[in-house]
């Protein structure tokens, strides 16, 4: 990365429940460390979660990934957008949280909260998910949510999706 000054400290989401998750969520690790001006620094286990939106849809796969970037947020989350196009994401504006190949979502961006059209940060529904709260607590224990504060306070409210935490990814 070239100007280590100006490198920011982000966390993004990551999930998938069609044409092997796990195989989905294994490329975009590493399509994420491949990003220009980005690092993928660590990376939680594989959660197994059951899905937010209809439930007659295959479970999903969790993960989250902590990342070094010296992109601005909406670039980064531009890159996001077109890894899931990558991954043949499809989207259904008539169905809202249905299945997906992959799922992308800037969580945490440095220390900043930002809302603009097309780019909420931190993400609105982090804290209350527990496919994003156990994932994240596993690799930044002592993580402060911008705007929220300590987010380890919501890991017994947030037990909503039966988050199960399995294997590591193999990426590394
Ligand atoms: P979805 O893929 O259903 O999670 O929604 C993607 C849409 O949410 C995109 O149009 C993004 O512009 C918008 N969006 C707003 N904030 C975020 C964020 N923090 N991370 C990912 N997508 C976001």
């Amino acid at each position: 990365m070239a100007n280590r000054s100006s490198v920011i400290d982000c966390y993004v989401g990551l999930g998938s429940n069609l044409d092997q998750p796990v195989q989905q969520i294994e490329r975009a690790l590493a399509e994420l460390n491949n990003l220009a001006n980005t690092d993928c620094v660590a990376v939680s286990s594989l959660y197994h979660s059951q899905p937010m939106g209809p439930a007659d849809q295959p479970d999903f796969v969790n993960a989250v990934a902590r990342l070094a970037t010296t992109c601005s947020a909406l670039e980064l989350l531009q890159q996001l957008l077109a890894l899931e196009n990558a991954h043949g994401r499809q989207r259904q504006p008539q169905q809202q949280n249905g299945p997906r190949t992959l799922d992308l979502d800037l969580l945490i961006y440095g220390d900043q909260c930002i809302d603009e059209p097309g780019l909420t940060v931190p993400h609105p529904g982090l804290r209350q998910r527990d496919f994003v709260v156990l994932p994240l607590l596993e690799i930044s224990p002592d993580i402060d949510v911008p705007g929220f504060g300590r987010l380890a306070v919501w890991r017994e409210k947030s037990l909503n999706h039966g988050a199960k935490r399995g294997n590591p990814p193999s990426w590394q």
